[in-house]
């Protein structure tokens, strides 16, 4: 039986699940949280979650992108999962195809401007668009003029992230220089498997 105090299915930023994961409800109540794609994901992105899923997802997998991060042609997990809660995806499933179908996506890129080097010290860096695996590349850059704190002047490139072509993957929160807290983001939203956490103006 579902706990009612617990049974939270409204999306939240930092669940991010598997790629072929099926919609959150549905999710909770396949998963036996065995663990299974925790032991083949190759980065170690999946973890068990604590409480942010709930206190009925404790121990269900979410990724940790400060750990590891999607690699772009990998189905392990949805490979192993005995109860179908991840699916299992074939590459060509999970990456798309431009003419036929929409890539599996597991959440969208943001930039804390703040704290990224280009943008918030005017300090060159491409870590983020040189690991970005999808083709195109999600992640594009704009070339400025900025006038420095001594008067002269710098070209620099200061990235976006193109939300259409990001699959969530977190390669790029995981690689990017800003150690403790990365400058470049993943949250679940517009993630493949739910119709309510999308974002509300398309970009
Ligand atoms: S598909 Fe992604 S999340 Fe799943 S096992 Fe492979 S790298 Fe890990
Ligand atoms: S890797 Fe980090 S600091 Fe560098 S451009 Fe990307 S988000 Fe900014
Ligand atoms: S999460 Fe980052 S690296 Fe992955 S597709 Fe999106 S922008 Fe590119």
């Amino acid at each position: 039986m579902r706990s009612t105090i617990t049974s939270q299915t409204s999306p939240r930023y930092n669940v991010i699940r598997p790629p072929g994961a099926i919609a959150e409800a549905d999710f909770l109540r396949r998963c036996l949280k065995c663990g299974e794609c925790m032991k083949v994901c190759p980065t170690n992105a999946i973890q068990p979650a604590l409480l942010e899923a709930g206190f009925e997802g404790l121990w269900t997998p979410i990724l940790i992108n400060t750990i590891g991060y999607c690699e772009y042609n990998c189905v392990l997990c949805g490979s192993v999962c005995p109860t179908g809660a991840i699916t299992s995806l074939s590459v060509e499933k999970k990456l798309g195809n431009p003419a036929k179908q929409q890539p599996i996506k597991i959440g969208t890129a943001f930039y804390d401007r703040g704290r990224c080097l280009p943008w918030a010290m005017h300090t060159d860096c491409i870590v983020c668009e040189e690991v970005c695996p999808t083709s195109p590349k999600a992640i594009w850059f704009e070339a400025v003029d900025i006038q420095m704190r001594d008067g002269s002047t710098k070209r620099l490139k200061r990235p976006y992230i193109d939300a259409k072509l990001c699959v969530g993957c977190g390669i790029c929160e995981n690689k990017c220089p800003i150690r403790d807290r990365s400058a470049v983001r993943v949250t679940s939203i517009g993630e493949t498997r739910s119709k309510k956490n999308q974002m509300i103006l398309k970009p």
